[in-house]
């Protein structure tokens, strides 16, 4: 499969150089960018190379696609759900925790069907995903029963089919909680699990489908889902099996003032600190969030190179705080951009979260703050570091062919092109992508996806979504359509 691009506008390579081409071309062959450059083109077409596509890209911008470095998927089927809007964190999850107990295979997967598509469809080609919740059939709370078996309902691998389905690079994580309400946790007994069944699918799952090659479409990580959901063994033992395995390890971390006096309480010191405990500091590490860090702890965190993925939409609406950035960056950390859990966004829009950041930063941190380079920095390079891939990210030859194409002839650009990569993350709006290109494969053509009808997705996922919350409803007595107080 080969694919050209002819005459875009720009082509915004992010390289060292921060090149930004005029009228250039890219040449991709397979998974990867074979040439870049003006003249590219017009020297293929010549040679009589066969080339499968040929894209017009006059009036379009071109950057490498968006890393998006937090999600969880499942939760774009329990988003805007009147009782659980505009209450912080803790709160937050209690009364989600009990809608989250109904997900089966069929929700995981619509639910990735339409995270990983909107990612798509606003220009995203790799995103990683934290799933953390295996409720146990029939209700079951942790030991009151035979286990759960290591397919654990094989919730992961219904995820995985999603992305491959729509083609988009994956980066699952397999989520954890095991610690439940009864041993002091904030989950209820009934989604946490043992930690031998968290550990054995963990390596069940890694055995059948991390890939570490180049230009990998799948790579796995582990991730217990925070300090107050699981134990402190689990903690250590996860990232040991995550270092022996060779997978990159993930958690929320210095989320909330809340979670800090949890540490206090529980383990007599700050989050960060009981994590250096337990090992999980490290370029193999990233952290969901870091916004509660003392300046020492953001010289910590740059020092052992650990990634933070920034979630400025979900902290603004769970009013958790803002992530210190520009300063994580500068102490040597590695920064990217996460949309988080759609019932804390409540989107998968990798775009908006790009425009987010860049005017969340310029509020809070002044002259120091992001500009909007740093920002589409922070998406791609960024995403990339915190994933550790040098194969995606920026645009060259030999890179992946991971690729974005912004029609700027539209009227949310007009009068505003004097800078094209300020014009894409502060003008227009998010849809405005149209073409995603993922391993050299177009997956959205005009703003559409192309492997999915996505009307069926729509449907299912609506579906889905109300039998959930039925179900919790019945189950509890609450009544989910009532504001939260
Ligand atoms: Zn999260």
């Amino acid at each position: 499969m080969s694919l050209l691009i002819v005459k875009a506008d720009w082509v915004i390579t992010l390289n060292e150089r921060g090149e930004r081409l005029r009228d250039a071309d890219i040449l991709v062959r397979g998974p990867a960018i074979a040439a870049i450059g003006p003249g590219v083109g017009e020297k293929a077409l010549s040679s009589g190379e066969p080339i499968d596509e040929v894209i017009d890209g006059r009036g379009k911008v071109v950057i490498p696609g968006l890393v998006n470095t937090h999600h969880h998927l499942y939760q774009t089927l329990t988003r805007n759900i009147p009782a659980t809007q505009d209450i912080p964190l803790f709160p937050w999850l209690v009364k989600l925790y009990e809608v989250w107990r109904e997900l089966d295979v069929e929700a995981v997967e619509v639910g990735a069907l339409v995270g990983l598509g909107e990612l798509l469809k606003t220009g995203c080609t790799t995103s990683t995903d934290h799933h953390y919740v295996f409720p146990r059939p029939g209700g079951r709370a942790a030991g009151s029963g035979p286990s759960d078996g290591p397919a654990a309902g094989g919730l992961i691998d219904a995820e995985i089919r999603a992305a491959r389905r729509l083609g988009i690079r994956f980066h699952p994580t397999r989520g954890s909680m095991s610690l439940g309400r009864s041993q002091g946790g904030l989950p209820p007994d009934e989604v946490v699990q043992s930690e031998e069944d968290i550990l054995a699918d963990s390596r069940r799952l890694a055995e059948t489908y991390h890939d570490p090659a180049r230009y990998s479409m799948c790579r796995l990580a582990l991730a217990p889902c925070s300090p107050f959901s699981v134990t402190t063994e689990l903690l250590r033992r996860t990232v040991e099996l995550a270092r022996a395995l060779g997978l990159r390890a993930h958690t929320h971390l210095a989320e909330t003032k809340d979670e800090e006096k949890f540490c206090l309480d529980r383990f007599g010191c700050r989050p960060l600190e009981y994590m250096e405990r337990l090992g999980w500091t490290g370029p193999d590490v990233w952290f969901a969030h870091a916004i509660h860090l003392n300046d020492d702890e953001v010289k910590r965190l740059g020092e052992t190179g650990t990634g933070v993925g920034h979630c400025p939409s979900s902290n603004m609406k769970l009013s958790s705080g803002v992530c210190r950035g520009p300063e994580l960056l500068a102490a040597g950390a590695a920064v990217g951009l996460g949309v988080d859990g759609s019932a804390s966004n409540d989107s998968s829009d990798m775009w908006g979260e790009m425009r987010q950041a860049y005017l969340l930063s310029r509020l809070a941190h002044g002259d120091r703050g992001f500009r909007a380079e740093d920002v589409l920095r922070l998406a791609t390079v960024g995403g990339a570091r915190v994933l550790g891939r040098d194969d995606i990210g920026h645009l060259a030859e030999g890179m992946a062919a991971d690729l974005v194409l912004i029609d700027l002839d539209q009227i949310g650009f007009a009068g505003g092109r004097h800078d094209p990569v300020a014009a894409i993350v502060a003008s227009g709006d998010s849809h405005v992508v149209d073409t995603t290109i993922v391993d050299g494969r177009v997956v959205v053509r005009g703003g559409r996806l192309t492997e999915a009808d996505e009307k069926d997705i729509v449907q299912r996922a609506n579906r889905v979504s109300s039998e959930m919350l039925d179900r919790a409803a019945r189950r509890t007595g609450t009544d989910y359509m009532q504001p939260s107080a």
